[in-house]
């Protein structure tokens, strides 16, 4: 899972720090966010917003060499081989836009899971998406990449119009708290119990864990000049030094239970009107 962000880091030259983190998911999640265990794949320090081609092209190059190849680690004199795989990309809405190199994380098309579209609401000046005029359709990545072009011509006038869906929390929020309330960010909850089918459970996935990478991160620099380069010096050293082996707790909780099991005594003759 990848995650970015971006963090002041001189308020007074206004540079920003944008690193780009990753977390390996198959590390289970009482140790997955250590400091150690989560990777810096890329620094981008700059008084203006990174340009993403140039940012992400090397690692994009590394990762497909690993999504192809994989690579081999040697763990207690044993080799194992690793290849890559990317769940997700974790992001706030400005990131998002940055890296999907869209102008505004709120357009009119800005749904990347369905095609339902925004409007300009001259009266609290903001965009909303109202939910009468939701089209659940799911986009394809052709039709993403087609986006510009249909937000052009709805500019100019075309009608587009929207498919009902029920969802009742976001359906009654207009009635509760009124139009302003269908901001992109409600929205994109209607997206929500998809995103869980699609990526499995989220409940165990944090983006706390690399907020709070970003400030020990800042720390490894000093002064004002060549940020991203003494941050990366500091990374790699620290990536050499050896680490000491960390074991798994024993987890407390059971996944299965059998009907004859004693402790299911009193609960039996109950449990098997269920069956
Ligand atoms: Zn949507």
């Amino acid at each position: 899972m990848f995650y970015a962000d971006d963090s002041p880091i001189v308020r007074s030259t206004k540079q920003s720090l944008w690193p780009i983190y990753a977390c390996i998911l198959q590390i289970p999640p009482s140790h997955r966010y250590y400091q150690r265990n989560l990777l810096t794949l890329g620094l981008s320090s700059s008084r203006i917003k990174p340009d993403v081609d140039v940012f992400l092209r090397g690692i994009l190059a590394h990762l497909e060499t690993l999504i192809h190849y994989g690579t081999t680690i040697s763990l207690s004199e044993q080799e194992y081989h690793f290849v890559v795989r990317i769940q997700g990309f974790l992001v706030d809405l400005p990131a998002k836009s940055l890296f999907s190199k869209t102008i505004n994380f709120n357009g009119r098309f800005a749904c990347t899971w369905c095609r339902s579209p925004g409007e300009y609401n001259t009266v609290y000046r903001v965009m909303l998406y109202p939910y009468e005029k939701n089209d659940d359709q799911l986009r394809t990545h052709d039709e993403f990449v087609q986006a510009p072009q249909t937000a052009a011509a709805a500019a100019a006038g075309t009608e587009v119009i929207g498919r009902e869906t029920i969802i009742d929390g976001c359906e009654s929020s207009t009635l509760i708290y009124g139009p302003a309330i269908e901001l992109y960010s409600l929205h994109s909850h209607l997206h929500l119990a998809d995103q869980v089918r699609h990526h499995d459970g989220l409940s165990y996935s944090s983006a706390y864990a690399f907020e709070t990478c970003i400030r020990y991160t800042k720390g490894k620099a000093h002064d004002t000049r060549n940020l991203a380069s003494q941050i990366s010096y500091w990374t790699n050293i620290a990536s050499i030094i050896k680490q000491t082996e960390a074991s798994l707790e024993v987890p407390h909780g059971a996944n299965e239970i059998f009907l004859e099991s004693p402790i299911l005594e009193e609960f039996r003759e109950k449990l098997k009107e269920f069956i």
